[in-house]
């Protein structure tokens, strides 16, 4: 097992020219506070210097946030396919290259690397996120990488980690594009394997370091799933009380594979014959949902994981507005694209302005909200989402004295049009402070990043890894 971080003790007492809190439902910025960490909880919340603290973070120009929370990210697949996929890379026919590269490409990491390898790329992932601000990550992956969770758990990070479940052991599209389905064979099929995997990972790793580390239930798509897995997935996840997290008709030829497999459905139809389309479920993408989809995930109180830069990449994309408008619950993640959250926001709060031609929607605190408030009530962890007496001690701690945001008017409009991951200053998780200064606090960041880099150099000298992305 790897080291876990020794727990946060004593008082931690830091100030912030601006503190985002709640009144009255909704995110303000106060001034000149002091947030007052004791062991992994806010003690307090107060315009008067503490007598006396253990730890002090001091400096001028620090926007304190409740940390935030990427609820939608593959940080693993998107080391291992940086760059390759832009400016159309590997893309066959305008295809996506989830089914004919990204998931083959992983497989390949899965079977060529050591888990030494494998939990390289994993830090490198993690590093990555925590450096972007990020205090929470729900990460759905390839079940074959459980070093995901070692790395979570020795770096710090709160980690909901979604090892995905198929109903095919390698699921890669055919000639049409169809991922199909594995028939059962005396062994039993590949659902049940991977429901087996799924079991005999959340035994090992699920509410380790306090509940830190979680493990999300993660079919991974409608056109990868069958009925049958889907309901014996979202039954253990009850039985449980976990979650489930999903991808939704994420393209326009998934709508018509699950149309003519199951008598017309949308896929979001699909969801809610099975019973899946609920309160428990985080659903990403949902680009080719209809506006009677929209009506329906509005009713069954889902929650949308909008991730608009992965898909902008390819010509077409999802507004934010769009499903908030429409009242569903609505976060924004960053999928397999650079894990800047902040990024994200701006990119979000820009495509929905431009799509609905109306400046005033996805409104900066709206923004906010969406990577705060409401990303923690969608995991049903409120006190993540608010900076409060008694609230677990997560913050994203941002640097606003960079040229780029003076002189600073507005902080929430600053933050969402003007700030980027450069600007994240300290990064605190359960009262430990992993980010101090711009700068990971429990590792050497050099060695992590070489280690990681190194380690996907052996997927791309796979001569098939190389053929993929030849023009
Ligand atoms: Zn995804």
């Amino acid at each position: 097992m790897p080291q876990v971080p020794q727990k946060a003790t004593g008082t931690t007492a830091v100030y912030g020219s601006y503190v985002l809190v709640r009144e009255e439902g909704l995110p303000v910025v106060k001034r000149d506070q002091w947030v007052v960490i004791e062991g992994d909880r806010i003690a307090a919340v107060s315009a008067s210097r503490p007598a006396s603290a253990d730890h002090v973070l001091d400096r001028p120009g620090r926007f304190i946030l409740p940390g935030l929370l990427n609820l939608h990210n593959h940080c693993f697949s998107e080391a291992v396919a940086r760059t390759h996929a832009e400016d159309g890379g590997g893309r066959k026919n305008s295809q996506s290259v989830v089914y004919s590269v990204l998931l083959p490409l992983t497989k390949s990491g899965i079977d060529i690397l050591t888990p030494e390898e494998r939990m390289a790329i994993g830090r490198l992932g993690i590093l990555q996120l925590l450096k972007g601000g990020a205090t929470t990550v729900m990460e759905p992956f390839r079940n074959g990488i459980p070093e995901m969770f070692d790395a979570a758990l020795e770096m710090g990070l709160r980690f909901y980690g979604a090892p995905y479940l198929f109903s095919s052991a390698n699921p890669k599209a055919d000639a049409k594009g169809v991922v199909q389905y594995d028939v059962a064979d005396a062994s039993g099929s590949d659902s049940e394997r991977d429901l087996a995997t799924w079991n005999t990972i959340h035994g090992k790793w699920h509410g380790l370091d306090g509940g830190r580390i979680q493990v999300t239930m993660s079919p991974h798509a409608t056109d990868t799933c069958d009925p049958d897995l889907l309901r014996a997935a979202h039954a253990r996840a009850r039985e449980l009380g976990v979650q489930v997290t999903t991808h939704l008709a994420q393209s326009v030829r998934e709508v018509e594979v699950i149309g003519q497999r199951y008598d017309g459905r949308t896929p979001a139809e699909y969801l809610d014959w099975l019973g899946l389309l609920g309160p428990d479920l985080l659903a990403a993408h949902c680009i080719a949902c209809s506006d009677t989809d929209l009506d329906l995930m509005a009713k069954r109180d889902m929650t949308v994981l909008n991730c608009p830069r992965v898909f902008a990449r390819t010509g077409k994309t999802a507004a934010f507005s769009r499903f908030a408008e429409k009242g569903i619950r609505t976060v924004v993640g960053t999928d397999g694209y650079n894990m800047d959250l902040l990024g994200e926001i701006n990119a979000a709060a820009m495509i929905s302005k431009i799509v609905s031609g109306d400046a005033t929607v996805a409104s900066s605190p709206t923004m906010i909200d969406a990577v705060t408030a409401q990303a923690a009530a969608a995991i049903k962890r409120p006190d993540l989402g608010e900076i409060r007496p008694g609230a677990t001690a997560d913050l994203t701690i941002v640097d606003m004295t960079h040229p780029h945001l003076q002189p600073l008017f507005d902080p929430m409009k600053a933050l969402v049009a003007l700030a980027n991951r450069a600007n994240i200053d300290s990064v605190i998780v359960d009262g430990r402070v992993l980010v101090e200064n711009g700068g990971y606090t429990l590792g050497d960041e050099a060695a992590i990043t070489a280690a990681g880099s190194a380690a996907i150099a052996r997927i791309w000298d796979l001569p098939e890894a190389r053929a993929a992305f030849a023009s």
